[in-house]
């Protein structure tokens, strides 16, 4: 837990969000601490830590904290003859009379909000939904009646929570206020789901982000390539795609897997369990995962994983939060991933994954 005092002004901060809402300097809300579910066992992001829900008191005692704190740096604005702009000399007034905002990350992360002109926002952590519909839908309306400059919240959902809510409630949520939905769907084959622990089928992946979708959310689906090592791509690759044309979210979203140390798969990928694939074979699953959809999505490669570099060295995709429209740029992907099996042919490093080795 990350508690950060400002004076009289005190909120909560996780550790972790998409890359695109750093991209978009969002206001990070801790609406729930850590992870309800913690199994995945290439994950270790919450891995030493406990789940527990935050009440809606604490909740709206944190927005109101941050939004006092703007309050009270317009006010500094105004004194100093600057209208209501936080600029350089409101921060450094802010310093001297709260020294302890020098080293807060928090301040960090409301500064660089308020100077991206405070339209984002995303809730923390890993599963928002997991919370009582009639919470979540109080403390969103209080959200964006806070800060009516907020033009996008956005929150990481389960799967499995998707598809145990019902229609109505998910219509609620994003009629209150949430409007973005990041979800890890990781793999639509349902071995590779068993065997990594994610506690959904591809069936329940599907219902779950259709019913997102018809709820009106902006739908964000994570997959990982070579999670299902050289004994699986090719399920893998195709039963992902089969899952993600059902869907048809917004944006499918690529993290390559890389085994983090002290998770349960680094351990097999080190017993010989989980045979990792080499640059060129993880270029390969992509391409026919590539071949085989048919959506309308946005094909994104934001995330630093995505290391695959051409001839020159340079990174083979755009690392761009919109990523490659779908089916218009879906040629142009292919033949990048051409370039990028014949850039990488014979490579034997793993990447991010060569730790294991
Ligand atoms: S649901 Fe997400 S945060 Fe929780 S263990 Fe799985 S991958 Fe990690």
């Amino acid at each position: 837990m990350f508690e950060d005092k400002i004076g009289p002004y005190s909120f909560e901060v996780g550790m972790y969000r998409p890359p695109s809402e750093g991209g978009s300097h969002s206001l990070l809300l801790r609406f729930t601490r850590n992870c309800p579910w913690n199994k995945c066992t290439f994950c270790g992001m919450y891995k030493h830590e406990k789940f527990s829900l935050r009440s809606v008191e604490e909740i709206k005692g944190d927005i109101a904290s941050i939004a006092g704190l703007w309050r009270e740096m317009q006010d500094i604005a105004r004194t100093l003859g600057h209208e209501s702009v936080v600029n350089r000399d409101v921060i450094y007034r802010i310093i001297e009379t709260y020294p302890k905002s020098s080293t807060s990350d928090g301040f960090g992360m409301i500064l660089n909000w308020l100077s991206s002109g405070a339209k984002t926002a995303f809730l923390q952590d890993a599963n928002s939904l997991v919370m009582a519909t009639d919470n979540l839908v109080e403390v969103l309306h209080y959200l964006r009646d806070t800060f009516p400059s907020i033009e996008r919240v956005t929150s990481y959902a389960r799967s499995k929570t998707l598809f145990r809510k019902t229609q109505e409630d998910l219509n609620r949520i994003r009629k209150a206020g949430l409007d973005r939905l990041h979800v890890g769907l990781e793999s639509g084959d349902s071995e590779v789901l068993k065997r990594i622990k994610k506690g959904v089928t591809p069936e329940e992946h599907i219902e779950g982000g259709r019913k997102a979708m018809k709820a009106g959310f902006q739908l964000s689906e994570y997959w990982m390539p070579g999670l299902g090592g050289t004994e699986r791509w090719e399920n893998h690759a195709r039963h992902t795609a089969r899952a993600l044309n059902s869907i048809n979210p917004h944006y499918i979203r690529t993290r390559p897997f890389s085994p983090w140390p002290g998770t349960p798969i680094y351990d097999e990928c080190a017993r010989g369990e989980l045979t990792l694939l080499s640059p060129e074979e993880q270029l390969e699953e992509l391409k026919l995962m590539v071949q085989e959809l048919e959506v309308t999505s946005k094909l994104c490669f934001d995330h630093a994983n995505n290391y695959w570099t051409d001839t020159d060295g340079q990174l083979l995709f755009s690392h761009s939060y919109e990523g490659y429209q779908m089916p218009e740029k879906k040629e142009k992907v292919l033949e990048i991933i051409e370039k990028g099996i014949i850039a990488n042919k014979g490579r034997s490093e793993y990447g991010y994954a060569e730790i294991v080795l």
